[in-house]
């Protein structure tokens, strides 16, 4: 079982987390004309990397708070977490 640190609450069991996604993905401006082809590629392509992965985690069963992980998909090592605000 994979244990995550929450930067707010410490070291919780993964049972308490829900994956986000990658956190580097970045949502079109608000307001701005989208195309539909770029409207779909933020939607549903994502990378599938191999390695080291800055990702977004919720941790529902606790604070309820988002915040980064950096973890390597193929070891699932995690090096680092962070607030939102913090950096990686
Ligand atoms: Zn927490």
């Amino acid at each position: 079982m994979l244990e995550i640190k929450c930067p707010h609450c410490g070291l919780r069991s993964q049972n308490e987390f829900s994956y986000g996604g990658d956190s580097n993905t970045k949502r079109p401006e608000l307001g701005k004309e989208v195309s539909d082809k770029d409207w779909d590629n933020f939607i549903y392509l994502r990378d599938n990397p191999r390695g080291k992965h800055s990702e977004l985690w919720h941790h529902v069963a606790g604070c309820r708070q988002w915040f980064k992980v950096l973890r390597d998909t193929s070891t699932h090592e995690i090096f680092k977490t962070a607030k939102l605000t913090e950096e990686l």
